[in-house]
């Protein structure tokens, strides 16, 4: 398959669309999380009291670097090309879907998107959990084998893997999972020339 033919799109969006700035150690260190644990599944495993807190803490800190978004190199002309065509576009995130909003608008492509199309992380299990990418196959009555999942990191491809999916690695120069991408490129700019 050529990624020209794919009608069906679904992106990440830190660091794939826009340039990463969530500072993970940081926000370990103010959540008093090991530095080895993922954060998500750590919160989830607290004291229902301390879970909530941490997350308010988490969506006040994630709202800030929202609202500062800046997009990744071609992220805006890949997916307004995608858009003109045609395409299907959603987005899978581990932020806040309300954040997720906000940082479409910051950089410009709130049009783009459906607003149900945009999951974060309380409208689905998160990646790498293919639980998100199959409810947009679902509501898009497509199979995950005609979608293609765009992502910056591993989660990203491993979930397109375990949906089914077709996996684009994206802004890492050097790919080192082979085995789960099924495409490369070294920005959107350079994916843009693919499709
Ligand atoms: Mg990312």
């Amino acid at each position: 398959m050529s990624l020209a033919h794919v009608k069906h799109w679904v992106f990440d969006m830190d660091g794939t669309l826009t340039v990463a700035v969530h500072d993970f150690a940081a926000i370990r260190v103010a959540l008093d999380i090991a530095p080895a644990d993922d954060i998500l599944t750590h919160l989830a495993a607290l004291p229902a009291a301390e879970a909530a807190a941490k997350h308010a803490w988490l969506l006040e800190h994630e709202r800030e670097l929202a609202l500062g978004s800046v997009a990744a190199t071609g992220a805006v002309e890949l997916v307004r090309d995608l858009a003109a065509r045609g395409c299907r576009l959603g987005i899978l995130t581990r932020n806040a879907q309300e954040l997720a909003h906000i940082t479409l608008k910051a950089i410009g492509l709130a049009d783009c998107f459906a607003v149900e199309d945009v999951l974060g992380r309380d409208d689905a299990p998160p990646k790498p959990d293919p639980g998100g990418l199959l409810k947009l196959a679902q509501a898009w009555e497509v199979a995950p084998a005609e979608m293609v999942m765009v992502g910056d990191y591993r989660f990203d491809l491993d979930c397109g893997r375990a949906a089914g999916a077709q996996t684009v690695l994206v802004n890492v120069p050097e790919n080192p999972w082979p085995e789960l991408a099924d495409w490369h490129a070294k920005d959107c700019a350079a994916l843009r020339q693919m499709i």
